[in-house]
């Protein structure tokens, strides 16, 4: 393992296997004698690595088969914008679900197209957290589609459970959930989700869309911002964001090794449990701030009871070699972020040094 451990929300860390791999493949990638930065996308060693890496995501997420798999450049942030341009249609309104951050960013990118009504938001009981059950959301009949945040990555807060909007389809941005738990791909109309938390490095974005949903956009949307553009040209309309979709394919085929989703949920939940743990027996020096059914598996979000420590916290976890646990600027804070590349040894010395924190501060 490296010496440093990183517990960066975004861009986050990658398997050591794989940065191994993508080293010694720089020069002479598959016997091309070349890097696969240098190589045509449209030629066949690309496009044999392309349809590879969808062929393992289908495996991993048993999608089936009435579902696209768009890589698309632009961060999840594009998704924002893509969604209500091509899922509008005659209704021009939609329900979103306020959750923290990105669900607010979502909202607020698509009101420049047409209605948002947000349906529910995250409440507060005994100061924790929480996400009301959808029998006490206010949801439309007559919306284009829900559109929700399964993990809210700077929040800390995870849905339990998927959301049933009935014949409304469903979207999630899953950016910082996607392939660390299993999902029934069946019960979402879209998932979306920017690459440099769970599937590789920034500047490609993968979204399943079910085939009924990619219809005509608004008018004047650019050709990039189609769903139809990415079904007709297989995500090949213009040069895609090559090395990012290599390192795609390589964490793809890493998960794979590791035994697939379900191999890493056991994982997930071993390594947040074991945070979670120590934020729950020493309530007295650590406070959580979210309802411990919504606990995010992937970005553990805690605090010290005496903020003025939160700097020295910092400066010691990172003299021990635990780097990038400031929480978010706009939460303040801590926050670990632990990732499918996480591995447990990683999480093993976090909690080790904030128990040996505790005993020093406490
Ligand atoms: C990181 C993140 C985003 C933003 O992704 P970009 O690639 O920067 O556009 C959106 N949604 C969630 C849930 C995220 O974690």
């Amino acid at each position: 393992m490296r010496k440093v451990i990183n517990f960066n929300a975004g861009p986050a860390m990658l398997p050591e296997e794989v940065l191994l791999k993508a080293q010694a493949e720089m020069l002479d990638w598959n016997n091309t004698g070349m890097s696969i930065m240098e190589l045509g996308h449209r030629g066949p060693e690309f496009q044999e690595m392309a349809l590879k890496s969808e062929a393992d995501l289908r495996e991993l997420m048993q999608i089936p088969k009435n579902y696209q798999v768009f890589f698309v450049a632009g961060g999840a942030t594009t998704q924002f914008a893509m969604v209500p341009l091509n899922l509008f249609g005659d209704k021009m309104n939609a329900d979103y679900v306020n959750t923290g951050i990105w669900s607010k960013k979502a909202i607020d990118e698509a009101s420049r197209y047409g209605t948002v009504n947000v349906v529910a938001h995250t409440q507060q009981r005994h100061h924790l957290a929480y996400i009301p059950e959808v029998k006490d959301w206010l949801l439309n009949p007559d919306a284009a589609y829900v559109h929700y945040t399964p993990n809210e990555t700077i929040d800390g807060i995870e849905f339990p459970w998927v959301p049933d909007t009935g014949d409304v389809p469903l979207v999630a941005d899953m950016t910082s959930s996607i392939l660390s738990k299993p999902i029934d791909v069946s019960q979402y109309g879209i998932i979306y989700a920017g690459a440099q938390k769970n599937i590789g490095q920034a500047g490609i974005t993968i979204a399943i869309v079910r085939e009924d949903l990619i219809q005509d956009p608004l008018p004047r949307t650019p050709t990039l911002y189609c769903y139809k553009t990415y079904a007709e040209h297989h995500s090949f309309y213009n040069t895609p964001p090559t090395y990012s979709w290599y390192i795609a394919a390589l964490v793809l085929e890493w998960l794979k090794q590791q035994g697939g989703v379900e191999a890493i949920y056991k994982r997930n939940k071993r390594k947040s449990a074991k945070i979670y743990e120590v934020l729950d027996k020493h309530k007295d020096f650590y406070l959580t701030r979210i309802d411990p059914e919504f606990r995010s598996l992937m970005n553990a979000m805690f605090y010290l009871h005496d903020e003025k420590l939160t700097p020295l916290f910092l400066e010691q976890a990172s003299l021990a070699g635990l780097e990038n646990l400031r929480g978010h600027r706009v939460s303040g804070g801590l926050r670990a972020s632990i990732y499918n590349a996480m591995p447990d040894e990683g999480v093993d010395r976090l909690v080790e040094f904030m128990l040996d924190f505790v005993k020093r501060h406490g």
